[in-house]
This record gives C-alpha cells, sequence and structure tokens, in this order.
C-alpha cells in the first residue's frame, strides 16, 4: 500500500455565530490556517463562519479540534472527505459582510427564522413523498451535473437570485411542503428561512446538506443521480452509493458527461460539460461567438499560433456545415 496516498483530508463546515470583529479575526484566523500548513477558503462575518481547507489528516485534525474546543464554535459539524493531497492553491481567509451572499435586503438569522433541519433518513422520505417539492437552493450548473431524483432546478447563476425566482414562482410552491437542499447546509439555512417569512407554511431543509446526505450509513446517498459539483479541485464528487446514474449532458454531442470546463472566453467564462476529445476540437469555447472572441484564451494555452488557431476554425466550420 501506498501510505502517502488518501493522506489528506478535505474539510467543509460553517456555523452562524456571532463573531465580534470578523476583520481581526479572519486576519489571525489566517495566520493560523497557514500555520497548519492548510489550503483553503474561509468566509468570516459578523454572522459566523464558512470554510471548506484541505491540508494532511494530522493538520486537518487539529484544526477540527481546536475548532470544537473554542466555546465561539460549540456545535461546529465537519464533514470530512479523503484526498490525494491539497484541493487548493492558497489559503484564503476573508471578512465579508454575509458568509454565503443572499443580498436580502432584509437578512435572515437562522437562529431566528429557519426551515424545519431533516436528517438524511427525513430527507428520503420526502424525496419519495409526491406531495412534498424538493426545491435545489443551488446553481444551474451544480444542478446539471447531478440532483436528487425529482428536484426542481431553478435556473439561476447565482445564490442571490434565488428570492426572485421564489417571487416568479410563488402561486405555484405557495400551498405545498417545501424542502430544500444544498451542498453543505449553509445556503438552506438562510434560504429556508427566507421561505418561512414568505409565508410558506411548511418548509423543510436538509441538514448538513448534500454531503452529509452522501456520507449517512443508512441512505448511503440514494436518489441522488450524476456526481456533487464542489468549489475546489476536484470539481465533482461521488454521493450515491447504492447506484450510479449519470445525469450531465455534454454541451456539443449530448451525450452522458460530467466532466467541466471553464469557455475559454475569460468574458464568457461559463461551465461546460465536455469530453476531452470536443474540449479539443471546439477549441474550448462553448460557440462560435465565444471562439472568435479577441480576449479568448485557448491558443495561448495550448501554444497555439494565429495560423494554427485559424486553421482549427476554418475545420471546425466545413465540418459542421
Ligand atoms: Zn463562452
Amino acid at each position: 500500500m501506498n501510505e502517502t496516498k488518501e493522506a489528506y483530508q478535505v474539510l467543509l463546515y460553517y456555523l452562524y455565530t456571532p463573531i465580534e470583529n470578523p476583520t481581526e479575526f479572519a486576519a489571525n484566523h489566517l495566520a493560523y490556517c497557514k500555520d497548519l500548513e492548510l489550503k483553503g477558503r474561509i468566509l468570516v462575518g459578523a454572522e459566523g463562519i464558512n470554510g471548506t481547507v484541505s491540508g494532511t489528516i494530522e493538520k486537518t485534525n487539529q484544526y477540527v479540534k481546536d475548532m470544537q474546543a473554542d466555546p465561539m464554535f460549540a456545535g461546529i459539524k465537519f464533514k470530512i472527505d479523503m484526498a490525494e493531497g491539497h484541493v487548493f492553491n492558497k489559503m484564503h481567509c476573508r471578512p465579508r459582510a454575509e458568509i454565503v451572499a443572499l443580498e436580502l435586503e432584509e437578512d435572515i438569522n437562522p437562529h431566528e427564522v429557519t426551515g424545519e433541519y431533516l436528517d438524511a433518513e427525513k430527507f428520503r422520505e420526502a424525496l419519495l413523498d409526491e406531495n412534498t417539492v424538493v426545491l435545489d437552493a443551488r446553481n444551474d450548473y451544480e444542478y446539471d451535473l447531478g440532483h436528487f431524483r425529482g428536484a426542481i432546478r431553478p435556473d439561476i447563476r447565482s445564490f442571490r437570485e434565488l428570492p426572485q425566482w421564489v417571487q416568479d414562482h410563488k402561486d405555484e410552491l405557495m400551498d405545498k411542503r417545501v424542502v430544500t437542499y444544498c451542498t453543505g447546509g449553509i445556503r438552506c439555512e438562510k434560504f429556508s428561512g427566507y421561505l418561512v417569512r414568505e409565508g410558506f407554511k411548511d418548509v423543510g431543509q436538509l441538514d448538513g446538506g448534500i454531503a452529509t446526505y452522501g456520507k449517512d450509513e443508512k441512505v448511503k446517498g440514494d436518489l441522488w443521480d450524476g456526481k456533487m459539483y464542489v468549489f475546489d479541485k476536484r470539481i465533482s464528487v461521488p454521493i450515491n452509493h447504492v447506484e450510479e446514474v449519470i445525469v450531465g449532458v455534454e454541451h456539443f454531442d449530448g451525450t452522458p458527461c460530467e466532466r467541466y470546463i471553464n469557455c475559454a472566453n475569460p468574458r464568457c467564462n461559463k461551465q461546460i460539460l465536455t469530453h476531452v476529445e470536443n474540449e479539443e476540437k471546439y477549441l474550448g469555447s462553448c460557440c462560435h461567438t465565444c471562439r472568435v472572441h479577441e480576449d479568448n484564451l485557448y491558443a495561448k494555452r495550448h501554444d497555439l499560433t494565429d495560423a494554427q488557431f485559424a486553421e482549427r476554425l476554418a475545420l471546425l466550420l466545413t465540418e459542421n456545415k
């Protein structure tokens, strides 16, 4: 056995808890994380902490122990994945007004108003109940890689667009039981609270998010299709350990696909699901407009001269005639 393989861990965690001086805390916490040789992203606000970091098993365990011993973070829960190395390039710890940007005119404190917390088994029951609406609280590209079977996909590119989506669909949802889910649970804390405040009578949220559901020993990720999008180098992680279904659809040819790239036009930067061969064929770009955009990075990244790039483009155009 190779002992260095899987010798790292990825932590995902959050806690809504008052932090007195977020700017000062963030600076100190960053230094502490660097001491532990962790890499990742942590947001700190007056309302709490939201983080994901990678590091060796020893150092990440130390971090978990230290955080749990701090009275300010009493009750904090960590979702832990094994990894073969760091899944981030750098360590960031930044102060923010909100630890997840929902940008409501009137903010929600999840300690005051939030949806009912559902454990994995309760959530699975909700998935099977035809009178319950299951609402994915994540972005469209996250849903497209994988989601709970039968869940609604709000067509939003960022979390802060979700309240408006709810306003636009209020009539269809208002009289139903609505349960929400997200990656680690943090987005649903406020979002389900928002639904309650908007007058929805029966609102639930998946406690600990998809990450926790996938690790639950009883449900084993059942009824999840595809992979879970994660905001680090891994891009996707498996959730369903009962059966494997691919729901991702290749951008160019419509075949099953779970490989995300960003469009080579940085002005677009859209995430597209594509196979290696099609990435090459279509010059890493989502559409013709992006392909010929003056800022397109494909040629530079692949050491193509202008003539070579033009040749590849011409080839593509003849083939698609
Ligand atoms: Zn594009």
